[in-house]
């Protein structure tokens, strides 16, 4: 199984930089990995067929029989899916990553890139070995994070309607399915992980920012499974920290508007304020002038929130507190402290060397003097 994942992150870094060839595979296996739709098949074909290379060692050999397997595999959920939804699907994978659904090529590859950069990202903050966050649910699979990507509403609720409705498990009851068609999008961990949303009238850097923020959610609740658990404010904050990191700026989806019709149209005053909004440097002043105004939330409080109750405010706090925390170089020993323990606590005395009204103190310090 190493062998399949060091090789579809090469495969990852192949694609990326599209000016530097692969140093020791040949071109052609990058279709192998590639699936595209019915519609391209003609090309997915092609590809396929230039991928006679002979292995140049046994192991090379095994990694060639694991990657065709791989894309057979893929092949063959996307033609499942296409007969549960009745049309075909645009296909892109990279990395861990594969999105379906009926954005054009370019976007696709786009958004898959995106995420492959949102998983990299990840594993960077957190150094951690990429296979404690994927792993495969049985020996032998190939570990997959499903992303579904639609144009329009109707598309992403035919979806939840055809085709989530009929693989969902007991975490998705008839009421949690209804809440998921009134938003914009969701993501579930079981029975494997999926991300599934729909573009509206928003701008495709929107779209990105949404997969970003669901990818990074969806790692952090994979990484060392803790179950479905870890808490909201940590999620929240997290998920905008990989936005800022990957993309420069946050659109703060889980909490803003409820509707993608209701983002700022671009090219107005407000557009340009929102848009300087979204920048670190803002949600950098935002928290100094919280913590100089004494109107952050204790820690405590804080970490007991729901993601209801969070509102922007608490996810400044939030993400200012993981900002923090990574640039002490203690954000990976919390994280592992926290889902051990499962208690805001007893993970401040752990990783963070004393109690929340310390760790506080240290944060607030630490904001205070415009860091
Ligand atoms: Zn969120």
């Amino acid at each position: 199984m190493r062998r399949v994942l060091r090789r579809d992150n090469f495969l990852s870094r192949a694609i990326r930089s599209d000016f530097a060839p692969p140093r020791r595979r040949p071109v052609a296996r990058f279709g192998a990995l590639t699936v595209v739709s019915l519609a391209v098949a003609a090309l997915a074909a092609s590809w396929l067929t230039i991928r006679a290379a002979p292995p140049a060692s046994a192991d090379d050999a095994s990694d060639a029989a694991a990657a065709d397997a791989a894309a057979a595999a893929l092949a063959a959920a996307t033609k499942d899916y296409e007969r549960k939804l009745g049309t075909t699907l645009r296909v892109a994978s990279r990395g861990h990553f594969v999105v379906r659904g009926d954005m054009d090529q370019p976007d696709m590859e786009n958004l898959a890139e995106t995420a492959r950069a949102a998983f990299d990202d990840y594993v960077a903050t957190m150094g951690c070995d990429p296979d404690d966050v994927i792993k495969p649910a049985k020996k032998g699979d190939t570990p997959w994070v499903e992303v579904f990507q639609f144009k329009s509403e109707k598309g992403y609720t035919d979806f939840l309607d055809k085709v989530f409705s009929r693989i969902r498990d007991e975490t998705v009851d008839d009421r949690r399915l209804a809440l998921m068609r009134r938003q914009r999008g969701m993501f579930v961990l079981t029975p494997r992980p999926i991300v599934a949303q729909y573009q509206g009238p928003s701008e495709i850097s929107t779209v990105r920012s949404q997969v970003v923020h669901k990818t990074s959610h969806v790692l952090l609740l994979l990484h060392r499974k803790a179950g479905a658990w870890m808490p909201w404010w940590l999620l929240e904050g997290l998920a905008v920290r990989q936005e800022l990191s990957v993309l420069k700026e946050s659109r703060t989806y889980c909490l803003e508007v409820d509707r993608p019709g209701d983002y700022f149209k671009p090219g107005t005053p407000e557009a340009d304020e929102a848009a300087k909004a979204r920048l670190e440097l803002s949600w950098r002043k935002r928290a100094k002038a919280m913590v100089d105004g004494s109107s952050h939330r204790d820690l405590p409080v804080l970490a007991k929130l729901t993601l209801n109750e969070l509102v922007l405010d608490d996810v400044i706090q939030s993400w200012s507190i993981v900002d923090w925390m990574l640039r002490d170089g203690k954000l990976p020993a919390f994280v592992t402290a926290y889902k051990k323990e499962r208690e805001f606590a007893a993970a401040c005395e752990t990783a963070l060397g004393g109690p929340p009204s310390a760790v506080e103190a240290k944060w607030r310090a630490s904001v205070a003097g415009g860091k």
